[in-house]
């Protein structure tokens, strides 16, 4: 079996918040194979970003491991990450936060390769940065403007040139499409799969929107505070949803991309629970129509529940029965 690109084992982070304990991931384990999109959803507060950070390790991570190519990535300290960050791209939601304002284009998206392609003469960068511009959609011309020149999507595409611009072999979106137009969402989502087609990279999608996660992932990987609730290929994540939760952001998605179950649409409408203070058990038993005594003390386990399916929830057989 080859080695994954990443594999994340038992990923814990943890805050002190108030003199409490913020679990805002618990046990999360997932891989990512070379050309592969993993999608990641959940609400907000699901851990979903918190994930991204901890993956890129732009935040502390509490226990657990993250192999790179098979090597500890916890292991290297900050400095030794440098050069490896070159590998590891991200693109954020907001894509006039993500640019200096007193940045041109241009200079925005040559800054990497100042970084991390020293050897380049100043003719060699421009070159690179105009073709880079030209691919997502935005002439070379525009490379002395400023960010506040444009509109969102074209921020974003420049978020995006500069992010691809050293070829990463993952490029981590969080959100990359929910501050968009709806008419952009698309155009933005298409680019993102043809670059990726283009150079072979793979990507992590986050997103709350499952629609979006089902034209551009190949697995998913759905989160509820900070703990993994079903992990599973597209299809079988699309056709048959295992956990509750599942069924119910499935079900949030407007007719007919997905036939709507009310009830667990009403599910969804209902408020999370703080994540200082989760429910105890299964964490998703306080919204969750089919909930038992066992859901509210025993935490349910990843359990493979068909071909590339897994999930964690004590009563998917029971659920099943009607699929
Ligand atoms: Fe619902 Fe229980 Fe399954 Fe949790 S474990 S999703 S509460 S049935």
């Amino acid at each position: 079996m080859s080695t994954p690109l990443l594999a994340v084992h038992g990923l814990n982070v943890s805050y002190a918040v108030r003199r409490r304990k913020l679990h805002a991931l618990s046990d999360v384990s997932l891989d990512v194979e070379a050309g592969e999109t993993l999608g990641v959803v959940g609400e907000s507060g699901s851990g979903k970003s918190t994930l991204a950070r901890a993956i890129l390790r732009l935040i502390q991570v509490t226990s657990g491991q993250i192999h790179w190519r098979g090597s500890d990535w916890l292991q290297h300290s900050v400095r030794a990450l440098r050069p490896l960050r070159r590998d590891v791209q991200i693109v954020f939601q907001d894509p006039f936060a993500s640019l200096d304002p007193r940045m041109t284009l241009g200079a925005a998206v040559a800054e990497p390769l100042h970084v991390f392609r020293p050897e380049l003469t100043a003719s060699e960068r421009e070159h690179e940065v105009a073709r880079v511009l030209e691919r997502v959609g935005l002439g070379a011309a525009l490379m002395n403007r400023y960010p506040h020149e444009f509109s969102g999507g074209q921020c974003q595409r420049v978020a995006i040139a500069r992010a691809i611009i050293v070829k990463p072999r993952l490029l981590v979106c969080d959100e990359p499409v929910s501050a968009l137009d709806v008419s952009i969402q698309a155009q933005i989502v298409n680019l993102l799969r043809d670059l990726q087609a283009e150079l072979g990279m793979s990507m992590i999608f986050i997103s709350h929107n499952l629609a979006v996660v089902r034209r551009i992932s190949d697995r998913a990987l759905v989160l509820y505070l900070g703990r993994t609730m079903e992990l599973a290929t597209r299809d079988a994540l699309f056709k048959s949803p295992r956990h509750p939760y599942t069924r119910a952001l499935l079900d949030s998605v407007p007719a007919p991309i997905i036939r709507a179950r009310r009830d667990a649409a009403r599910l969804v409408a209902s408020e999370m629970p703080a994540p200082l203070d989760p429910p105890s058990g299964c964490v998703f038993h306080t919204r969750c129509p089919f909930a038992i005594g066992r859901c509210r003390q025993e935490v349910p386990q990843l359990e493979v529940a068909g071909a590339g399916q897994q999930v964690a929830c004590h009563r998917w057989r029971d659920l099943a029965g009607g699929d």
